[in-house]
């Protein structure tokens, strides 16, 4: 059996560290913001490389916090891409602004910088390019465009934790940058969190007050805020795992060298690693014409895959007010349809990769 992830196993080898840490906060009485979330803030914005983080409840909370500190409001547009977890729209939404897509790349599945000056009206506020799968958008082009027409650039870096470009964290590249803490994500919570960081010392002061209600002293409303608080626990918790997400990012990345040594001969499209940039390989996706029959194969072996994401947002019923079709950003369509997600995560052996593989080939063989 290989699970998708397996996040049992990966607390299995820190238990003592997060009961530690968990007792800790129990001990203290202190249950939200407070000294934890204090030090994990100081502790993650070194990882990242900026001057600031704040911590908040959920990537989402950061992305709608991060978009409100640029000055995004009713009436503005907002750009980004319709391959990408619905929560990047949806924070968009939140702040009142119009999602305005642009399609992704064909080879590294981000913001293609090419298709985003034809979107840019006298409305457009912010560019919100995400790190797809792990891999940081083309993060130079973008941030050249966004400077030239004076708009905001928020990376949606929830599934990269840790990923560089050009030698650069991510979250330090953009005006300000949102991570998850979703417990699925690479550097994961025991339940929600997320994290806002930024080099600005008015948007971190921003964020902070909005994510408490506006207030900076108690009982003293300065701005329309949130209950958008990071809990104590989560803090503690996310402080030991920050210990190791350097060696997990190295396993992920010893996986994904070694599934394209097993896959490079099948007819699948492996994940294209961007030059001078630094994959994490949250998802290790890839690409087939026959999906379907692909993952029904490996459930029969016990190996479990996802999809990443089976509809682009913008032929979502939900975002159905937003004036778009089918056929409206091809390339986003064409992952949609093709895409599966293998098994990645950093407790994987080296046995259970050789499973997928091997299955993998059967399949493949079958196939030609
Ligand atoms: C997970 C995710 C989010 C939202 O994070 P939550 O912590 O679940 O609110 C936003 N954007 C992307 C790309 C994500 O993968």
């Amino acid at each position: 059996m290989v699970p998708f992830l397996d996040l049992k196993a990966q607390y299995r080898v820190i238990a003592d560290e997060i009961r530690q840490a968990v007792d800790r906060v129990l001990e203290s009485g202190r249950f939200t913001l407070g000294p934890e979330v204090e030090a994990f803030e100081q502790e993650f914005a070194a990882y990242c490389g900026t001057k600031h983080a704040v911590g908040v409840n959920s990537g989402t909370s950061a992305l709608h916090l991060a978009l409100l500190a640029a000055g995004v409001a009713p009436g503005h547009e907002v750009i980004t891409v319709p391959m990408t977890f619905v929560a990047t729209v949806a924070a968009i939404g939140y702040a009142g602004a119009i999602p305005v897509f642009v399609d992704v790349d064909p080879q590294f599945y981000t913001m293609d910088p090419e298709k985003i000056e034809s979107a840019i009206t006298e409305r457009t506020k912010a560019i919100v390019p995400v790190h797809l799968y792990g891999q940081p958008a083309e993060m130079d082009r973008i941030i050249e465009i966004a400077a030239k027409h004076k708009i905001a650039v928020i990376e949606d870096a929830a599934q990269a934790h840790g990923a560089e470009y050009r030698g650069k964290r991510v979250g330090a590249l953009g005006e300000l940058g949102a991570f998850s803490f979703y417990p699925g994500k690479n550097l994961g919570a025991y339940g929600e969190g997320g994290m806002v960081v930024t080099n600005d010392d008015k948007h971190a002061r921003t964020v902070r007050m909005l994510r408490d209600w506006g207030t900076e002293t108690k009982y003293y409303h300065e701005l329309k805020g949130f209950n958008y608080r990071m809990d104590a626990i989560q803090g503690a918790i996310l402080r030991v795992k920050l210990r190791h997400l350097e060696d997990w990012i190295r396993s992920r990345r010893i996986l994904a060298v070694r599934y394209e040594e097993r896959l490079a001969a099948t007819s699948l499209v492996l994940p294209a690693a961007m030059p001078d940039a630094r994959h994490v390989y949250h998802l290790y996706a890839v690409r087939s014409h026959h999906r379907e029959s692909l993952q029904t194969a490996l459930a029969e072996n016990n190996i479990y895959t996802g999809l990443h994401y089976p509809v682009p947002v913008h032929l979502q019923k939900a975002w159905s007010e937003l004036p778009y079709k089918k056929g409206d950003f091809p390339v986003s369509e064409r992952i949609a349809n093709e895409e599966i997600s293998l098994p990645m995560f950093p407790e994987m052996s080296q046995e259970q990769l050789e499973d997928v593989c091997d299955a993998l080939c059967v399949w493949a063989s079958g196939e030609e």
